[in-house]
């Protein structure tokens, strides 16, 4: 039986690391924040899950860097879910949305997905600096794909473990520490991947992380770190939206306020309306100085 960690370490990211062998680890467990984010579309139960198991990796690997910015995941496929985006802030702010045609099949990720590939894009700062790699998609979950990713793009050797239950969605990772070789730091990494792989996906879900890692690790002393608080927050914004109406120009604009009377753009992410009546919309197109550049909604 799994004792349930109740209110305990809730929407919370927590890092460890052991102390006489080169790796390091996290845990994470969504819980209100993948509720909110699951809840701004009628998602099917196994978009549902997928979207918990991106969400937790989001969080795991953008924490791996040390940056003000953004870790963006992006699956694209030729399945019925053709889409699946995750975005989480060097702040652990996430958010993230799917998009599917048809039925969403119950199985592995690839029958959700279909053939496809996993993108991962950082970008610091004000988005001045990105960085991307694609894997295909592999195996039959996220985890895979992305250990992956780890081993061709980073060359960090790196393990997920991720789970979605019916109300939160968790995650815990381990990765050899960059610049660790040598037969004992080797075996160090074997052992632990072989105690890490004993934990259940409901033990994932419903302990506490001291209980997880006293499960796994109690013969490995290590050092857990202060909890980090993860929530649901869209960086959408009245700015950025009125960019990208000027980035459609005058003429569209103007032709949609013939047909509807008003322009309504509707975040994907959190589900707010943004309203430009004919005079807002007017508004867009004066004292734009010559020159700036349109920027990106998302
Ligand atoms: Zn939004």
């Amino acid at each position: 039986m799994v004792e349930s960690r109740g209110l305990n370490d809730a929407d919370c990211l927590h890092r460890f690391l052991f102390e006489h062998m080169p790796v390091r680890g996290e845990l994470v467990h969504l819980d209100e924040s993948w509720q909110q984010i699951t809840a701004q579309a009628d998602y099917p139960p196994a978009i549902r899950r997928a979207l918990g198991e991106a969400l937790a990796a989001a969080v795991l690997l953008a924490s791996t860097l040390k940056f003000e910015g953004k870790l963006t995941l992006q699956l694209s496929g030729d399945g019925p879910m053709h889409l699946l985006v995750v975005q989480c802030t060097n702040q652990q702010e996430i958010r993230g949305l799917a998009k599917w045609r048809g039925e969403a099949p119950e199985g592995d990720l690839r029958s959700l997905s279909g053939e496809g590939r996993v993108a991962i894009t950082i970008e610091t700062g004000q988005g001045q600096e990105s960085y991307q790699g694609i894997v295909p998609i592999t195996g039959a979950s996220l985890a895979e794909s992305l250990e992956t990713y780890f081993q061709n793009s980073v060359q960090v050797p790196t393990r997920l473990w991720l789970a979605t239950g019916a109300d939160g969605a968790a995650g815990m990772m381990l990765q050899r520490l960059p610049d660790s070789w040598g037969d004992e730091a080797e075996h160090a990494w074997e052992h632990l991947q072989v105690l890490a792989d004993t934990l259940s996906r409901d033990e994932l879900r419903h302990l506490t992380d001291r209980d997880i890692l006293r499960r796994l690790f109690h013969q490995d002393d290590l050092r857990l770190f202060e909890a980090q608080p993860v929530r649901f927050c869209c960086s959408c914004s009245q700015g950025r939206v009125e960019s990208t109406l000027r980035m459609l120009g005058r003429d569209e604009i103007t032709e949609l306020l013939r047909e509807e009377g008003r322009v309504e753009v509707r975040c994907e992410f959190c589900n707010r309306a943004y309203r430009f009546d004919a005079v807002d919309a007017e508004s867009l197109f004066i004292d734009v100085p010559p020159g700036s550049g349109p920027e990106v909604l998302h």
